[in-house]
């Protein structure tokens, strides 16, 4: 059965107890609009309170470590926030992979973390603008995914529940990320489409079409009919329109007319 459009924000490192009331603003209008499953990565320091407001949004981590303890100071493990209330991580977002060197090898072992520990992940892949404008996006891609998702299936599904619930891909071209420039839906459908591909090659003709795979890149309610009715387009992995609930309600409410029509 497909899956509900996915809209997801990542409130990034914004974010104080004030901003819980736009928390429940979002959470509130998001049990008028079922049809979309709509979630929220705030800051760490957030996940316990917004879980406590939330009634109908799901709550996540914006990154955790790939180790389930030990001397890593300021780091959080998957665990820490599963157990303060996340259901999923967002991993490999570029500017971890940029600002903290990030390898798709620790990706990955941060994905095995995260899946051994119930949470389910939303693992971002995308291009630099370098690598788009040399043509050679959708290789980068597909490798980039290839290599940050775990090999092994068991793993993938925690020996539960199918991979289409515990896993989500969100391309975001790092050159669109909190910049206002979107891809055109020409590369997203080609890209998305491409991404597709892999996930039936990697994870069969049963699950691979089910996977949802969200488009990031300043994503906001006045582009979000067009993007979000984009073949192959799942729902949308947002950072600063989801800061408001006014924004990211408009976004849910595009990926409920994109799914209706
Ligand atoms: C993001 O950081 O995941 C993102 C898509 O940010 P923005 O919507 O601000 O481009």
């Amino acid at each position: 059965m497909p899956q509900r459009p996915y809209i997801v924000g990542n409130w990034k490192m914004h974010g104080t107890r004030a901003m819980l009331s736009e928390a429940r603003a979002i959470d509130r209008a998001a049990q008028r609009h079922m049809k979309v499953e709509v979630a929220l990565a705030p800051p760490y320091t957030l996940i316990h309170p917004v879980h406590r407001e939330a009634e109908q949004i799901g709550v996540g981590a914006q990154d955790c470590h790939h180790e389930d303890g030990g001397a890593h100071t300021g780091d959080i493990s998957a665990a820490m926030v599963a157990d303060a209330g996340a259901k999923f991580v967002i991993l490999g977002h570029s500017e971890r992979r940029q600002n903290h060197a990030e390898s798709d090898e620790i990706v990955r072992a941060k994905a095995e973390a995260a899946l051994s520990a119930g949470l389910r992940i939303i693992l971002c892949c995308g291009e630099s603008e370098e690598t788009r404008a040399a043509g050679d996006a959708v290789a980068f891609v597909k490798e980039q995914l290839k290599a940050s998702l775990p090999a092994d299936h068991a793993v993938l599904t925690n020996g539960s529940a199918n991979a289409p619930e515990r896993v989500t891909i969100a391309y975001e071209p790092i050159w669109a990320i909190g910049t206002g420039n979107t891809a055109t839906v020409e590369d997203i459908a080609e890209m998305h489409g491409e991404i597709r591909a892999l996930l039936i090659e990697l994870f069969g003709e049963e699950e691979g079409p089910e996977i949802r795979i969200l488009y990031g890149g300043s994503v906001k309610p006045e582009n979000a009919s067009q993007i979000l009715s984009t073949a192959e387009v799942g729902g949308a992995l947002v950072g600063g329109a989801s800061l408001t609930a006014d924004s990211l309600m408009g976004i849910a409410l595009a990926a409920a007319e994109a799914d209706e029509a």
